[in-house]
């Protein structure tokens, strides 16, 4: 494994996943952002240079990867991309 900071425990619930490209909506009012599964960047439907507005996400639309990280781990990770 290799030394990242952003390597955490993901390997338990991230491995061999199915993920999509979407953008991100807001799953209801009180729950309005997601994070990063491993950099922690914000996803968020507002605009903002500071939030990302897309990424790669569960089927389930549960867990958000950003692009920068997808693409550090995607082979470590054994990811596979569905179009949405
Ligand atoms: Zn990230």
């Amino acid at each position: 494994m290799p030394d990242d900071w952003r390597l955490q425990n993901q390997m338990d619930f991230l491995r061999n996943v199915e993920l999509v490209w979407k953008e991100y909506k807001a799953p209801s009012e009180s729950w309005d952002h997601d994070h990063c599964e491993f950099c922690w960047a914000e996803f968020m439907e507002a605009a903002g240079p500071e939030y990302l507005r897309a990424g790669y996400c569960t089927e389930d639309e549960y867990r958000w990867i950003c692009k920068q990280c997808f693409e550090n781990f995607k082979a470590m990770f054994a990811w596979t991309v569905k179009n949405s």
